[in-house]
């Protein structure tokens, strides 16, 4: 399904030209001298498209620094002035709006929690109409595409066409490998569905971890992303919030040194014709795929009426261990990830269970059918 929102090209309004698009800046605006004495080493870098400031922080728990507050925003005015870069500010109330807007901030984001909560997002939205700043939308922190998307077209409608998505992963419970879990199936899923939106990385709320930036960053490339969000503090070994994640101006040029950036798209007809031949061989697959898994689907509709007629139970746990076991092993020696093998399973198992239901329960059909397109 494709949205139908009303988006700018990134390159009307990001004019830097720079490539790749990166907007970095410390997670807070600390001290007048913190921030300006980072903006000055993010711009000699001559990397940065950028400067991001947190100056009203959305902590999580209370007594944390919540952000120095609209004094920032003269600081931010001064970084802008001395270093040239256009600069941008998280805004989660009506009041933010105003105040960003006042002090000749140039981008607004919307964050991670307020982007959860649909009455926040229409204040923010509110207060953007008759204006043309950027916005860039982050992520809910709960991975809710909807949300997502809703947040997106809540801005869009007040008017604001230079519009973007930023990608900051999503919350999960318990021990993970990174702060936020990137699910970048959400990311991929909003691009289809809006292909002309850009969407930026912030591999730094992602990993929260200032080691894994650079592999994050290098993946969101890979697929396409138009740019990322970085964290970069002055001495992150002091900073006040998300100290872990932040990196020095002198580290970030490095990390962006080493960043592959490929094409979505090439001139060369060499390529091309390679690609449309190789592209070519998965489409048959695919087509036999379906085929097959359809015919898998037949057979077990026949499977369905004989249990039907003997009276037997449609799941059988140890046969389905038993094809789990037999063909996670096949895959397995075929070079295929044991945990992808299952998924696959599962999923075609699940909808032979739902299909013998349906045979097993005739005259539930309809029941089953409304359900499963409810
Ligand atoms: C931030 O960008 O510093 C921030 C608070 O991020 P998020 O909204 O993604 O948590
Ligand atoms: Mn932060």
């Amino acid at each position: 399904m494709k949205l139908n929102l009303n988006i700018q090209p990134l390159s009307t309004w990001i004019t830097s030209g720079k490539e790749p698009l990166v907007i970095a800046g410390p997670c807070s605006a600390e001290t007048e001298d913190q921030l300006v004495a980072t903006a000055h080493l993010l711009a000699k870098t001559g990397k940065i498209t950028a400067l991001r400031a947190g100056i009203w922080k959305p902590r999580t728990r209370p007594g944390e620094f919540e952000g120095i507050g609209s004094i920032g925003l003269e600081w931010l005015k001064r970084a802008k002035e001395e270093t040239g870069l256009p600069t941008a500010v998280e805004v989660a109330t009506a009041k933010h709006v105003e105040e960003a807007l006042a002090a000749g901030v140039d981008i607004l984001w919307v964050g991670a929690r307020s982007t959860a909560n649909p009455f926040t997002v229409q204040e923010i939205a509110d207060a953007l109409k008759g204006t043309d700043v950027p916005v860039m939308v982050k992520n809910p922190v709960n991975p809710d595409l909807s949300l997502w998307i809703g947040a997106l077209e809540r801005i869009n409608n007040a008017g604001i066409t230079k519009l973007a998505a930023i990608h900051r992963g999503f919350s999960s419970y318990g021990n993970t490998t990174f702060r936020n879990d990137p699910m970048w199936d959400l990311a991929i899923s909003l691009k289809t569905q809006v292909p002309e939106l850009p969407i930026i990385n912030d591999p730094s709320h992602i990993t929260g971890n200032r080691d894994l930036i650079g592999y994050i960053a290098q993946k969101a490339f890979d697929l396409d992303m138009q740019g990322v969000m970085i964290e970069s503090h002055i001495d992150p070994s002091v900073a006040w919030t998300d100290a872990k994640q932040q990196v020095t101006p002198a580290a970030l040029s490095d990390l962006i040194d080493n960043l592959t950036l490929r094409k979505a798209e090439v001139k060369s007809s060499a390529v091309n014709d390679k690609l449309a031949e190789l592209r070519g061989k998965i489409d048959k697959i695919d087509d036999l795929i379906i085929q097959k898994v359809a015919e898998r689907m037949t057979i077990a509709e026949q499977i369905g009426k004989y249990k039907k007629d003997n009276n037997i139970t449609i799941l059988q746990v140890n046969r389905w261990e038993e094809i789990l076991k037999k063909t996670t092993d096949y895959g397995k020696a075929l070079k295929l990830d044991a945990e992808f093998t299952e998924k696959l399973l599962e999923l075609v198992h699940t909808e032979s269970i739902r299909r013998q239901g349906i045979i097993l329960n005739e005259g539930q059909d309809k029941v089953e059918e409304k359900l499963t397109h409810a």
